[in-house]
Protein backbone atom coordinates (compact mmCIF):
# COMPACT_ATOMS: atom_id res chain seq x y z
CA UNK A 1 0.00 0.00 0.00
CA UNK A 2 1.50 3.02 -0.83
CA UNK A 3 -0.33 5.96 0.74
CA UNK A 4 -2.82 5.17 3.52
CA UNK A 5 -5.91 7.24 2.43
CA UNK A 6 -7.60 7.52 5.92
CA UNK A 7 -5.86 10.46 7.46
CA UNK A 8 -7.49 13.56 8.03
CA UNK A 9 -4.45 14.52 5.72
CA UNK A 10 -4.31 12.66 3.03
CA UNK A 11 -8.03 12.56 2.77
CA UNK A 12 -8.55 16.29 2.81
CA UNK A 13 -5.36 16.95 -0.31
CA UNK A 14 -7.67 13.93 -2.62
CA UNK A 15 -10.98 15.94 -1.87
CA UNK A 16 -9.09 19.03 -2.81
CA UNK A 17 -7.06 17.29 -5.67
CA UNK A 18 -10.86 16.04 -6.92
CA UNK A 19 -12.87 19.21 -6.31
CA UNK A 20 -15.07 17.09 -4.16
CA UNK A 21 -17.67 17.84 -1.38
CA UNK A 22 -18.99 15.34 0.46
CA UNK A 23 -22.71 15.11 -0.38
CA UNK A 24 -24.92 14.55 2.74
CA UNK A 25 -27.53 13.10 0.79
CA UNK A 26 -25.51 10.01 -0.21
CA UNK A 27 -24.78 9.58 3.93
CA UNK A 28 -21.09 10.78 2.78
CA UNK A 29 -18.76 10.92 5.86
CA UNK A 30 -15.40 9.63 5.51
CA UNK A 31 -13.40 7.30 7.63
CA UNK A 32 -10.38 9.29 8.43
CA UNK A 33 -8.46 6.72 10.83
CA UNK A 34 -6.12 3.88 9.58
CA UNK A 35 -6.35 1.76 12.72
CA UNK A 36 -10.64 1.56 12.77
CA UNK A 37 -10.40 0.90 8.77
CA UNK A 38 -8.29 -1.58 9.23
CA UNK A 39 -9.68 -3.47 12.22
CA UNK A 40 -12.79 -3.61 9.74
CA UNK A 41 -10.98 -5.22 6.87
CA UNK A 42 -9.28 -7.47 9.28
CA UNK A 43 -13.09 -8.85 10.67
CA UNK A 44 -14.87 -8.75 7.50
CA UNK A 45 -12.17 -10.75 5.39
CA UNK A 46 -12.94 -14.59 7.10
CA UNK A 47 -10.92 -16.76 5.00
CA UNK A 48 -7.89 -16.91 2.40
CA UNK A 49 -10.64 -17.26 -0.27
CA UNK A 50 -12.71 -14.67 -0.21
CA UNK A 51 -14.34 -11.94 -2.24
CA UNK A 52 -15.69 -8.75 -0.64
CA UNK A 53 -18.95 -6.98 -1.80
CA UNK A 54 -18.81 -3.26 -0.27
CA UNK A 55 -21.49 -0.89 -0.59
CA UNK A 56 -20.17 2.67 -0.73
CA UNK A 57 -16.29 2.65 -1.43
CA UNK A 58 -16.03 6.91 -1.29
CA UNK A 59 -13.01 7.79 -1.80
CA UNK A 60 -11.42 4.27 -1.15
CA UNK A 61 -10.13 4.86 2.46
CA UNK A 62 -11.63 1.13 3.61
CA UNK A 63 -11.76 -0.51 0.35
CA UNK A 64 -7.87 -0.01 0.15
CA UNK A 65 -7.58 -2.55 3.01
CA UNK A 66 -10.10 -4.69 1.95
CA UNK A 67 -7.90 -5.13 -1.44
CA UNK A 68 -4.65 -5.54 0.86
CA UNK A 69 -6.56 -8.80 2.51
CA UNK A 70 -9.09 -10.19 0.05
CA UNK A 71 -8.69 -11.85 -3.06
CA UNK A 72 -10.95 -9.45 -5.28
CA UNK A 73 -12.63 -6.88 -3.98
CA UNK A 74 -16.28 -5.71 -6.06
CA UNK A 75 -17.26 -2.27 -4.39
CA UNK A 76 -21.07 -0.62 -5.38
CA UNK A 77 -21.36 2.83 -5.28
CA UNK A 78 -23.67 5.42 -6.46
CA UNK A 79 -21.78 8.48 -6.89
CA UNK A 80 -20.89 9.22 -10.26
CA UNK A 81 -18.14 11.78 -9.13
CA UNK A 82 -16.33 8.69 -7.13
CA UNK A 83 -15.21 6.53 -10.36
CA UNK A 84 -12.34 9.07 -11.23
CA UNK A 85 -11.48 9.70 -8.02
CA UNK A 86 -11.00 5.74 -6.89
CA UNK A 87 -9.07 5.25 -10.68
CA UNK A 88 -6.54 7.68 -8.42
CA UNK A 89 -6.70 6.90 -5.41
CA UNK A 90 -7.29 2.47 -6.17
CA UNK A 91 -4.65 2.93 -9.49
CA UNK A 92 -2.49 -0.05 -7.93
CA UNK A 93 -5.11 -2.17 -6.31
CA UNK A 94 -5.17 -5.06 -9.17
CA UNK A 95 -8.33 -7.07 -7.17
CA UNK A 96 -10.74 -3.81 -7.17
CA UNK A 97 -13.84 -3.77 -9.23
CA UNK A 98 -16.31 -1.12 -9.15
CA UNK A 99 -19.39 -1.05 -9.91
CA UNK A 100 -21.51 2.51 -10.38
CA UNK A 101 -25.12 0.98 -9.19
CA UNK A 102 -27.43 1.97 -6.43
CA UNK A 103 -27.17 -1.37 -3.67
CA UNK A 104 -30.32 -1.35 -3.29
CA UNK A 105 -31.06 -1.91 -7.01
CA UNK A 106 -28.13 -4.61 -7.36
CA UNK A 107 -28.92 -8.12 -8.09
CA UNK A 108 -27.47 -9.06 -5.22
CA UNK A 109 -28.14 -13.27 -5.39
CA UNK A 110 -27.08 -13.32 -9.03
CA UNK A 111 -23.38 -11.36 -8.02
CA UNK A 112 -23.07 -13.98 -5.08
CA UNK A 113 -23.66 -17.21 -7.43
CA UNK A 114 -21.23 -15.60 -9.51
CA UNK A 115 -18.17 -15.54 -7.15
CA UNK A 116 -19.71 -18.59 -4.86
CA UNK A 117 -19.48 -20.84 -8.37
CA UNK A 118 -15.69 -19.80 -8.99
CA UNK A 119 -15.50 -21.25 -5.27
CA UNK A 120 -14.80 -18.23 -3.31
CA UNK A 121 -16.36 -17.09 0.17
CA UNK A 122 -18.59 -13.88 -0.24
CA UNK A 123 -18.08 -11.48 2.53
CA UNK A 124 -20.14 -7.93 2.65
CA UNK A 125 -17.87 -5.43 4.32
CA UNK A 126 -18.61 -1.23 4.46
CA UNK A 127 -18.85 2.11 6.53
CA UNK A 128 -22.59 2.34 5.76
CA UNK A 129 -24.42 5.45 4.38
CA UNK A 130 -26.45 5.66 7.65
CA UNK A 131 -29.89 7.39 5.97
CA UNK A 132 -30.62 3.68 4.58
CA UNK A 133 -29.14 1.23 7.28
CA UNK A 134 -31.86 -0.78 7.40
CA UNK A 135 -33.36 -1.21 4.13
CA UNK A 136 -29.58 -2.61 3.03
CA UNK A 137 -29.34 -4.94 5.64
CA UNK A 138 -32.74 -6.37 5.34
CA UNK A 139 -31.83 -6.85 1.61
CA UNK A 140 -29.03 -8.43 2.39
CA UNK A 141 -31.19 -11.11 5.01
CA UNK A 142 -33.92 -11.33 2.55
CA UNK A 143 -31.58 -12.04 -0.18
CA UNK A 144 -31.27 -15.47 1.62
CA UNK A 145 -27.74 -15.93 -0.43
CA UNK A 146 -24.77 -17.11 0.51
CA UNK A 147 -22.73 -15.06 2.24
CA UNK A 148 -20.38 -16.06 4.79
CA UNK A 149 -20.64 -12.36 7.18
CA UNK A 150 -21.71 -9.18 7.07
CA UNK A 151 -19.49 -6.58 9.07
CA UNK A 152 -20.68 -3.27 8.84
CA UNK A 153 -20.60 0.28 10.54
CA UNK A 154 -23.76 2.12 11.54
CA UNK A 155 -25.11 4.57 13.97
CA UNK A 156 -24.53 3.30 17.37
CA UNK A 157 -28.37 3.53 18.59
CA UNK A 158 -29.48 1.22 15.35
CA UNK A 159 -26.34 -1.42 16.24
CA UNK A 160 -27.91 -1.47 20.42
CA UNK A 161 -30.93 -2.41 18.94
CA UNK A 162 -29.55 -4.89 16.17
CA UNK A 163 -27.88 -6.77 18.99
CA UNK A 164 -30.08 -5.94 22.42
CA UNK A 165 -31.10 -8.87 24.51
CA UNK A 166 -34.32 -8.99 26.16
CA UNK A 167 -34.76 -6.95 28.88
CA UNK A 168 -32.64 -4.23 28.30
CA UNK A 169 -34.12 -0.73 26.32
CA UNK A 170 -33.24 -1.19 23.16
CA UNK A 171 -34.49 -4.82 22.35
CA UNK A 172 -37.76 -4.58 20.05
CA UNK A 173 -38.75 -6.57 16.89
CA UNK A 174 -36.34 -5.67 14.85
CA UNK A 175 -33.78 -7.23 17.36
CA UNK A 176 -36.15 -10.88 17.13
CA UNK A 177 -36.27 -10.08 13.94
CA UNK A 178 -32.47 -9.80 13.30
CA UNK A 179 -31.69 -12.56 15.91
CA UNK A 180 -33.89 -15.28 13.98
CA UNK A 181 -31.97 -14.75 11.06
CA UNK A 182 -28.16 -14.11 12.39
CA UNK A 183 -26.04 -14.12 15.45
CA UNK A 184 -24.57 -10.13 15.81
CA UNK A 185 -21.36 -9.88 17.17
CA UNK A 186 -20.21 -6.53 18.39
CA UNK A 187 -16.92 -5.60 16.43
CA UNK A 188 -16.31 -2.25 17.87
CA UNK A 189 -17.45 1.12 18.81
CA UNK A 190 -16.45 3.82 16.68
CA UNK A 191 -16.65 8.06 18.12
CA UNK A 192 -17.44 10.52 15.88
CA UNK A 193 -14.19 12.26 15.64
CA UNK A 194 -12.71 9.91 13.26
CA UNK A 195 -15.10 10.59 10.21
CA UNK A 196 -14.43 13.71 7.36
CA UNK A 197 -17.32 15.63 8.24
CA UNK A 198 -18.00 15.05 11.59
CA UNK A 199 -21.50 13.34 11.80
CA UNK A 200 -23.87 14.31 15.08
CA UNK A 201 -23.56 10.28 16.40
CA UNK A 202 -20.83 7.70 17.12
CA UNK A 203 -21.13 4.72 15.41
CA UNK A 204 -20.77 0.86 15.86
CA UNK A 205 -19.52 -2.20 13.62
CA UNK A 206 -21.30 -5.30 14.06
CA UNK A 207 -20.75 -8.55 12.66
CA UNK A 208 -23.60 -10.74 11.16
CA UNK A 209 -23.70 -14.45 10.48
CA UNK A 210 -26.78 -16.07 9.18
CA UNK A 211 -27.94 -19.18 10.93
CA UNK A 212 -29.75 -22.36 9.88
CA UNK A 213 -33.14 -22.79 11.15
CA UNK A 214 -35.96 -25.52 10.12
CA UNK A 215 -38.00 -23.31 7.57
CA UNK A 216 -40.94 -21.65 9.14
CA UNK A 217 -44.47 -22.42 7.74
CA UNK A 218 -44.81 -18.78 6.79
CA UNK A 219 -41.87 -16.41 7.87
CA UNK A 220 -43.36 -13.04 6.60
CA UNK A 221 -46.51 -14.07 9.26
CA UNK A 222 -44.11 -14.88 11.89
CA UNK A 223 -42.23 -11.49 11.32
CA UNK A 224 -45.95 -9.65 11.81
CA UNK A 225 -46.59 -11.32 14.57
CA UNK A 226 -43.33 -10.33 16.37
CA UNK A 227 -43.90 -6.54 14.92
CA UNK A 228 -47.78 -6.52 16.71
CA UNK A 229 -46.77 -7.75 19.89
CA UNK A 230 -44.05 -4.65 19.93
CA UNK A 231 -46.65 -2.61 18.73
CA UNK A 232 -47.28 -0.60 22.32
CA UNK A 233 -44.38 -0.79 24.07
CA UNK A 234 -45.85 -0.02 27.30
CA UNK A 235 -48.90 -2.95 26.71
CA UNK A 236 -48.46 -6.41 28.37
CA UNK A 237 -48.41 -9.06 25.50
CA UNK A 238 -51.54 -10.00 25.76
CA UNK A 239 -53.29 -6.42 24.48
CA UNK A 240 -50.64 -6.80 22.07
CA UNK A 241 -51.23 -10.01 20.51
CA UNK A 242 -55.16 -9.69 20.73
CA UNK A 243 -54.32 -7.43 17.56
CA UNK A 244 -53.12 -10.92 15.65
CA UNK A 245 -56.53 -13.30 16.97
CA UNK A 246 -59.64 -13.61 16.66
CA UNK A 247 -60.74 -11.68 20.68
CA UNK A 248 -58.73 -11.20 23.50
CA UNK A 249 -59.75 -14.73 25.05
CA UNK A 250 -58.50 -16.74 22.21
CA UNK A 251 -54.78 -14.63 22.93
CA UNK A 252 -55.53 -15.71 26.38
CA UNK A 253 -55.30 -19.19 25.73
CA UNK A 254 -52.44 -19.41 22.89
CA UNK A 255 -50.13 -17.21 24.93
CA UNK A 256 -51.44 -19.74 28.22
CA UNK A 257 -50.39 -22.76 26.20
CA UNK A 258 -47.28 -21.58 24.80
CA UNK A 259 -46.32 -20.69 28.13
CA UNK A 260 -45.92 -17.20 28.02
CA UNK A 261 -47.60 -15.71 31.05
CA UNK A 262 -50.52 -12.45 29.30
CA UNK A 263 -49.08 -9.98 32.08
CA UNK A 264 -45.25 -9.68 30.37
CA UNK A 265 -44.09 -7.24 28.20
CA UNK A 266 -42.63 -8.26 25.30
CA UNK A 267 -39.40 -6.55 25.52
CA UNK A 268 -39.17 -9.39 28.35
CA UNK A 269 -39.28 -12.46 25.90
CA UNK A 270 -36.28 -14.20 24.40
CA UNK A 271 -36.66 -15.20 20.72
CA UNK A 272 -37.40 -19.16 21.96
CA UNK A 273 -40.63 -17.44 23.74
CA UNK A 274 -41.40 -15.72 20.21
CA UNK A 275 -40.89 -18.94 17.89
CA UNK A 276 -42.96 -21.26 20.71
CA UNK A 277 -45.69 -18.66 20.70
CA UNK A 278 -45.79 -18.64 16.80
CA UNK A 279 -45.90 -22.23 16.32
CA UNK A 280 -49.25 -22.64 18.90
CA UNK A 281 -50.33 -19.30 17.02
CA UNK A 282 -49.89 -21.07 13.06
CA UNK A 283 -50.92 -24.41 14.94
CA UNK A 284 -54.54 -22.51 15.88
CA UNK A 285 -55.17 -20.14 12.65
CA UNK A 286 -53.08 -21.56 9.79
N1 LIG B 1 -16.36 3.72 2.55
C1 LIG B 1 -16.07 5.13 2.63
C2 LIG B 1 -15.40 5.45 3.95
O1 LIG B 1 -15.51 4.63 4.86
O2 LIG B 1 -14.77 6.50 4.06
C3 LIG B 1 -17.35 5.99 2.45
C4 LIG B 1 -18.46 5.68 3.43
S1 LIG B 1 -19.80 6.84 3.35
C5 LIG B 1 -20.43 6.70 5.00
C6 LIG B 1 -21.09 5.99 2.44
C7 LIG B 1 -20.80 5.72 0.99
O3 LIG B 1 -21.93 5.03 0.43
C8 LIG B 1 -20.61 6.94 0.12
O4 LIG B 1 -19.53 6.74 -0.76
C9 LIG B 1 -21.91 7.06 -0.67
O5 LIG B 1 -21.78 7.74 -1.90
C10 LIG B 1 -22.27 5.60 -0.83
N2 LIG B 1 -23.72 5.34 -1.05
C11 LIG B 1 -24.79 6.02 -0.56
N3 LIG B 1 -25.94 5.46 -0.97
C12 LIG B 1 -25.59 4.37 -1.71
C13 LIG B 1 -26.33 3.37 -2.41
N4 LIG B 1 -27.68 3.38 -2.41
N5 LIG B 1 -25.66 2.42 -3.10
C14 LIG B 1 -24.29 2.41 -3.11
N6 LIG B 1 -23.54 3.32 -2.47
C15 LIG B 1 -24.17 4.29 -1.76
Amino acid sequence: MKKVIATPSVTKEILERHSLFAKKSYGQNFLVDSGVVEKIARHAVISDHCVVFEIGPGIGALTQWLCAYAKQVVSFEIDERMRSVLADTLQDADNFTLVMEDFLQVDLAAWVDRYRSQGYDVVIAANLPYYITTPILFKIFESKAEIAAITVMMQKEVADRFHARPGSKDYNALSVITQFRCSVHPVMKVPRNVFLPKPNVDSAVLQFRFIEHAPLADEERFFAMVKACFAMRRKTILNNFTGCCEDKAQAMELLTRAGIDPSTRSEQLPLDAFLHLYEVYEHESG
